[in-house]
């Protein structure tokens, strides 16, 4: 892979992290051009290449040293790093900030009519999930032994399709279990979105006081708003 000496930041293409995301790098001086289709965008102002991407694919872009940083949730985050490190893959990164926005849960429901009185109600349940590596940690944590089936979409309906007793899937208001007929019981990882690096020791000395040179504007930002 060629090395452009452009900082590479990766960014969710379009989805829940995507407007803050952009609108943190915009508030810290950075001029983008992006352009719908685009996979990069370049700023007009700084040695800055934005490549835009789904959410899942920015850990392993961080963590191959594909990009310089990435936005990610704490929640994607680290269910790659455990499925990386089952594979021997590489899974070292850093967390430069933990950032204002993203904010939501990971939690177990139940449909409402069933019965639940604890992690125990799960023995030897299916519980559907896109974090099978994150809820087999907990069932390890809370020595219960339950499976983790993995479904890419769809979780919330997968109950009354028959296909598993409960599920685990990212909750922000609730909205979305309510309108499946599902309870929220336990809370297994809090998440809010973070700006990560590739490990330490790999970066040129430009890029490191560019990234060096960002952060103090992050925060300023982010103080503003509070
Ligand atoms: P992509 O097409 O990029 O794979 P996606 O459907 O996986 O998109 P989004 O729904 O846009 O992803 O969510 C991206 C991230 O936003 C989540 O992984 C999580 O960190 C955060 N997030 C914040 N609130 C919520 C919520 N209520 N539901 C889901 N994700 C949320
Ligand atoms: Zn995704």
């Amino acid at each position: 892979m060629s090395e452009s000496g452009r900082l590479r930041i990766a960014v969710q293409k379009s989805g829940r992290l995507s407007d803050d995301s952009i609108a943190l790098l915009k508030a810290i001086g950075i001029k983008l051009n992006i352009r719908d289709r685009l996979l990069i965008a370049h700023s007009t102002n700084q040695p800055i290449d934005l490549l835009r991407v789904r959410d899942d694919d920015i850990p392993g872009l961080v963590m191959d040293g594909v990009v310089d940083i990435g936005f990610i949730g704490e929640n994607e985050l680290e269910e790659k790093m455990l499925e990386r490190q089952a594979a021997n893959k590489p899974s070292e990164f850093e967390v430069l900030r933990r950032l204002d926005y993203g904010g939501c849960r990971l939690s177990i429901a139940v449909p409402k009519e069933a019965s639940y009185t604890g992690i125990g109600s799960l023995e030897k349940k299916r519980v559907a999930t896109t974090y099978p590596y994150l809820l087999e940690r907990y069932f390890a944590e809370q020595k219960v032994n339950a499976k983790a089936v993995m479904l890419t979409g769809s979780v919330e309906v997968a109950p009354r399709a028959g296909v598993a007793d409960a599920i685990c899937d990212l909750v922000s208001t609730g909205a979305t279990l309510e309108a499946n007929g599902l309870v929220e019981k336990d809370v297994i990882f809090r998440s809010k979105a973070v700006l990560i690096q590739r490990a330490d020791g790999e970066l040129s000395d430009a890029k490191s006081t560019l990234i060096n040179r960002l952060i103090p504007r992050i925060d300023g930002v982010m103080q503003a708003k509070e």
